[in-house]
């Protein structure tokens, strides 16, 4: 028996964490959230295989983080285990820019407010750095990975079909239209070979950050839920959102996928199976054509205010499963808030009769 030479474990290790577009973008998308930016340029060349890009205008990596910021476990997020508890920020584990190190060829250009200019740096498949020199663009971060996946033929085979790659660039746009439906300030940009697919202007509140990105007309048959209540373990929980008015027909596009059903636990996309089902119980119960309604996920936005100590959101590399503490006390309350809106109770069996 021998040790894999450490390339190889790098490369495996890292195509687990970063396993497709989807994810770079992602993680480098929630890298500049962290760092504060108000604007996002997302770009991306063939789907994003050649080339993806991610432009913010955040705070910028200061000079003596740069020779580590794309090594593995390096953060300036949190410094121990405890700090998760009171985790304010998409990113905690530092494995991110390693990985797309490890998976693609890496440019990082960035300027903080106290740098004179911006410089641009290679950096190699094991997150080092091994050129700099100095550019023009402005304050905050660019992260460009080129060549995905290289030496993964498998997997870039898989983007050389050309309805995946199509359904992966709805993937990001539905990932950027969560960001944007939970941050109303940030303005997005989404472009795909210099063609813009995508884009909202920043605004001032959710209501008309959720009109740029499901429409008027839909956001006319919405309404606005507020709801905070306290838990038997006394935590408190608050959720906000907007849902369809009680009967108004407002699906996601998709059947299979809840893809414009967005849920937010301390403003992080996520999936949850229990909440999901409960909520579509109560929609497709407030419906006159049950069957259709049904086969269908309602269009939403909910936001779970939760003590960040009761989350753990370190689950699955790409952190969009939560484990919730007081999961029953959170699904009452999400319950109790349904009750309200769509007006009846529905019996345990009922809810276990719709699978
Ligand atoms: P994590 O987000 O878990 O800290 P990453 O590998 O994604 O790990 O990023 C490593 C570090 O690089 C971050 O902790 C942050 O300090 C810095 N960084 C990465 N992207 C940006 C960005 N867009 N703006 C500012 N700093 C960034
Ligand atoms: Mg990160």
């Amino acid at each position: 028996m021998k040790a894999l030479p450490p390339e190889t474990v790098r490369l495996l290790c890292s195509s687990q964490v970063i396993t497709s577009v989807l994810n770079v973008v992602k993680e480098l998308v929630e890298n500049s959230l962290d760092a504060g930016s108000s604007s996002l340029e997302v770009k991306l060349e063939n789907y994003g295989l050649d080339r993806i890009e991610v432009r913010d205008n955040g705070s910028g990596i200061k000079a003596t983080d740069v020779p580590v910021m794309a090594v593995k476990h390096y953060t300036s997020k949190i410094s121990c285990h405890e700090d998760l508890e009171r985790l304010e920020t998409y990113g905690f584990r530092g494995e991110a820019l390693a990985s797309i190190c490890a998976i693609s060829e890496v440019v990082i250009t960035t300027k903080t407010a106290d740098d004179d200019f911006s410089l641009q740096y290679s950096v190699d498949h094991n997150g080092q750095i091994v050129s700099q020199k100095p550019s023009h663009l402005g304050e905050g971060t660019t992260v460009c990975a080129a060549n995905l996946f290289r030496k993964l033929p498998v997997r870039r085979q898989y983007y050389s079909n050309s309805k995946k790659c199509k359904e992966e660039l709805k993937r990001v746009q539905n990932l950027l239209m969560a960001y944007a439906v939970v941050k109303p300030e940030l303005r997005i940009t989404l472009s795909l070979n210099k063609a813009v697919v995508w884009q909202k202007s920043r605004v001032s509140d959710h209501r008309t950050a959720l009109m740029a990105v499901l429409g008027a007309a839909s956001v006319a048959n919405m309404l606005p839920i507020q709801h905070h209540q306290e838990s038997l373990m006394f935590v408190q929980i608050g959720i906000d959102g907007f849902f369809p008015k009680p009967g108004s027909d407002l699906n996601s596009t998709s059947s299979s996928s809840p893809d414009k059903t967005f849920i937010f636990v301390n403003s992080r996309p996520v999936h949850h199976k229990e909440i999901l089902k409960l909520i579509k119980q109560y929609y497709t119960s407030a419906q006159s054509n049950k069957e259709s309604a049904n086969r269908r996920y309602p269009i939403l936005m909910m936001n779970i205010t939760i003590p960040a100590s009761t989350v753990d959101v370190n689950l699955t590399p790409d952190k969009t499963e939560v484990m919730l503490q007081n999961k029953e006390g959170v699904l009452l309350a999400v319950e109790t808030m349904l009750i309200s809106l769509y007006g009846y109770s529905i019996g345990d069996d009922d809810l276990k009769a719709g699978g």
